[in-house]
């Protein structure tokens, strides 16, 4: 399924809204591959104008983007991690993705209740983390005092991981998410558990805000609810991406031309989705490659740091058993060349072997032998 993004927040926040306009935006423009795999899970490509550039001087017949999925997860509420709502339900959807997108209510509607009685979008953030820590805590508490009991025994791997989940523990009793943990041991000793830990995944915020708040920049003031939302996400390293759910959901209605009219006329550049599905990518800390010819520019995604082997298998399996080296151009390279033939001519193939991480943008022939 690739790389995961759950969005998740309170009810009535707009998570429907924004994930329905997500997919069907997509859906509509008909020369991008979209799959609904569950119907609160989609697969939405990842918008990058590169490909344009390499299918023009490649002369590609079809520009075939990377997706990302996200994944629409209902059920939070306050008393979750207790099993209100759909409690343990929900939890699970949260374990199973990469990282977590957190939409916020910042538009005031009377017409549309609040689940708390009234819009306070630092009170709903507080709300929700308190449950993952909760929930957080309730585990590693577990695995804690079983490795108690392991460790009197006079097990000796035992005492360093129980002596780091005690670290955990006051960490979460504390209020804090598990992702803020600094400590030596974490890697070493509790890796599984860390990777089960709903707030150990890296998280992002999406303030769902009225047209006219669109243009608020955070930076320079803005509406009081978007500023408190992009000062928290700034203090615990996170990003803010601020959108309309329902300017979204009128764009998601328009094809491809109209779109660009439309956002022209609300004085944006690129819809709220677009940003909302690349700052996902980037708090994936994913990068892309491509693979460039006359049949298709197809772009790829890879978690930062793999290996050409690696990356050679998100194509093809037998393109990682089989692998010999990966010929790879820069984008910038293949671009001053004008395509493969200039670039090759300047001296800018490089043939790179087991051992080369793959770089955002890079170009790739992968050569290998089954
Ligand atoms: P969810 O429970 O978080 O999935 O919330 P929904 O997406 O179902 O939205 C709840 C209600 O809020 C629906 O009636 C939406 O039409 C409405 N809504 C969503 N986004 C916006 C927005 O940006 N502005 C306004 N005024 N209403 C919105």
């Amino acid at each position: 399924m690739g790389f995961t993004c759950g969005i998740i927040g309170l009810p009535n926040v707009g998570k429907s809204t924004i994930f329905n306009a997500l997919t069907s935006a997509k859906a509509a423009a008909a020369n991008f591959p979209f799959c609904t795999i569950e119907p609160n899970t989609g697969a939405v490509p990842v918008p990058d104008p590169r490909m344009e550039v390499l299918a023009g001087l490649a002369g590609s017949e079809k520009i075939l983007p990377t997706q990302i999925t996200f994944v629409d997860i209902a059920g939070l509420i306050r008393g979750a991690s207790k099993g209100e709502g759909l409690g343990n339900q929900f939890l699970g959807h949260i374990r199973s993705v990469d990282a977590v997108a957190h939409v916020v209510r910042c538009f005031d509607d009377d017409d549309i209740v609040h689940v708390e009685g009234k819009v306070d979008p630092m009170r709903d953030i507080e709300t929700i983390d308190t449950e993952l820590i909760l929930a957080d805590l309730d585990s590693v508490s577990k695995l804690a005092s079983k490795l108690e009991k392991i460790a009197k025994s006079g097990d000796k791997e035992a005492k360093p991981r129980f002596a780091v989940l005690q670290e955990l523990e006051a960490h979460l009793s504390s209020g804090k998410p598990a992702r803020t943990l600094v400590s030596k041991g974490l890697e070493e000793h509790v890796t599984e558990m860390m990777a089960t830990l709903l707030t150990a995944k890296p998280v992002l915020f999406v303030a769902n805000v009225e047209e006219k708040d669109l243009h608020n920049k955070p930076e320079v003031g803005g509406s009081r609810f978007i500023d408190r939302v992009a000062d928290h996400a700034k203090s615990v390293g996170s990003t803010l991406v601020i959108i309309s759910g329902k300017v979204e959901s009128e764009i998601a209605e328009l094809s491809a031309e109209d779109r660009k009219g439309y956002l022209a006329e609300l004085g944006m550049e690129t819809s709220g989705l677009d940003r909302l599905t690349l700052a996902g990518y980037q708090l994936l800390e994913l990068i892309t490659f491509f693979t460039v010819g006359p049949k298709e520019t197809h772009a790829w995604t890879a978690k930062k740091g793999t290996k050409g082997p690696q990356c050679a298998g998100k194509i093809h399996t037998d393109f990682e058993r089989g692998y010999i080296r990966a010929e790879v151009i820069s984008y910038q390279d293949y671009v001053d060349g004008k395509g493969e033939a200039g670039a090759r001519e300047k001296g800018k193939l490089r043939i790179e072997g087991k051992e080369y991480v793959m770089q955002d943008g890079d170009i790739v022939h992968f050569r290998f032998n089954v």
